[in-house]
């Protein structure tokens, strides 16, 4: 069994991600070629955002964000400590503090009751993120910032295609940020990223910074970076849309056999009744993490732990701890995920779900645990 099973759907979409890749070697613009600005029309459609900029990768896309909103030096920006990295390093990279604020128990995303107090003059931003695909508590999120005039920019590098209070992800605040690597609910077959956002002044500024800051060609109205998504793999993310909303589908139906099988039995994240995740993972919660592991992985079955260390616990990072956030520690010692993808069989659910419970040493009432398989 596979963590992430990418060959399966490479398989299924084949002809077409083929087709679009040759079509691609066959015109030879392998940058900025026409399937850039066509994906780019396809996601803003696709998120109902009006302005969509592909760039080179995810962080990229945090990065020229950041800096678009002339965000840096002396400023801070509030966000979680329960995410990659990136998160976190894109704000340092840009000169900025990251001022990291606990997060909820049962979702795992930032808790929106403990940003207020941690706003000073200094902040500028707040940048939640839509953690294992479930969008964050986006609402409240803007309320505040919009309270104290700051800017909220979503990391939905794990969330494209989830959705909250009946809109898309990455089009639930200024700015969305999302990725296309490989594993991600919508991924290339190699870096890729993209930023979407409302305000066509914002767009512009993206737009720019995305090719060194370049208004015209060699005019360099600003600082920039070299962040282009390339054609190639524009080519493959509009291949694979066409199958996304099916797989996001299938997704969802496969977490909730899990969610059946598992509930009561062993603790999960929890997902709020008003919001759809897009399942980049499903995360369970157990003791004795590194046992079950192992003896899921004697059985055949991969797992991954997001993430073991929170990013304010990081070396690079704890000089710049203020809060000691408890519950982002504790759930780093717990947290679990377990094989997800469109491509899985309900019958692999079944057989993930079963020796999760048995590695757990979770008994069914009347039944051995050996019985549950
Ligand atoms: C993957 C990820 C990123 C970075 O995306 P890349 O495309 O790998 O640069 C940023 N934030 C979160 C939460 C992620 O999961």
């Amino acid at each position: 069994m596979e963590f992430i099973d990418l060959k399966s759907q490479y398989q299924a979409a084949r002809a077409l991600i083929d087709q679009r890749i040759h079509d691609v070697l066959d015109h030879g613009q392998y940058i900025m070629g026409p399937e850039v600005g066509e994906l780019e029309q396809r996601l803003a459609r696709f998120t109902g955002a009006r302005e969509c900029i592909t760039v080179s990768s995810g962080t990229e896309a945090l990065i020229i964000a950041l800096m678009a909103l002339g965000i840096g030096a002396d400023d801070e920006v509030i966000t979680t400590p329960f995410s990659f990295i990136a998160t976190a390093e894109a704000i340092v990279l840009v000169g900025a503090r990251p001022v990291f604020v606990d997060v909820d128990a049962t979702t795992c995303n930032i808790d929106p009751t403990l940003i207020e107090e941690k706003i000073t003059a200094r902040t500028r931003a707040i940048l939640p993120v839509s953690l294992f695909g479930q969008p964050a508590d986006m609402e409240e999120i803007n309320a505040i910032a919009t309270r104290h005039g700051l800017v909220v920019i979503e990391d939905a590098a794990q969330s494209f295609g989830a959705s909250y209070r009946g809109k898309r992800s990455c089009n639930l605040s200024t700015i969305g940020c999302t990725s296309f690597f490989p594993s991600k609910p919508l991924g290339c077959y190699g870096d890729g990223g993209a930023i979407f956002t409302g305000d066509p002044e914002l767009a512009r500024a993206m737009r720019e910074i995305r090719v060194h800051g370049q208004s015209r060609r060699y005019v360099h109205t600003r600082i920039g970076v070299g962040g282009r998504m390339d054609t190639l793999q524009c080519a493959v993310v509009l291949a694979k849309l066409e199958r996304f909303e099916w797989e996001l589908e299938q997704r969802t139906r496969l977490a909730a056999r899990y969610d059946a099988l598992l509930s009561g039995r062993l603790g999960r994240v929890s997902r709020a009744p008003d919001r759809h995740s897009a399942f980049a993972q499903y995360t369970v919660i157990v003791n004795e993490r590194e046992r079950v592991q192992a003896e899921l992985m004697a059985a055949g079955i991969p797992t991954a732990v997001h993430y073991p260390v929170p990013i304010h616990r990081q070396p690079a990072y704890v000089h710049l701890a203020t809060d000691p956030c408890p519950v982002a520690c504790d759930l780093a010692e717990h947290v679990l995920s377990v094989p997800m993808g469109a491509y899985m069989s309900a019958d692999q659910i079944d057989e993930v779900a079963f020796s999760l419970l048995r590695a757990a040493r979770v008994e069914l009432p009347g039944e051995p645990a050996d019985a549950l398989c």
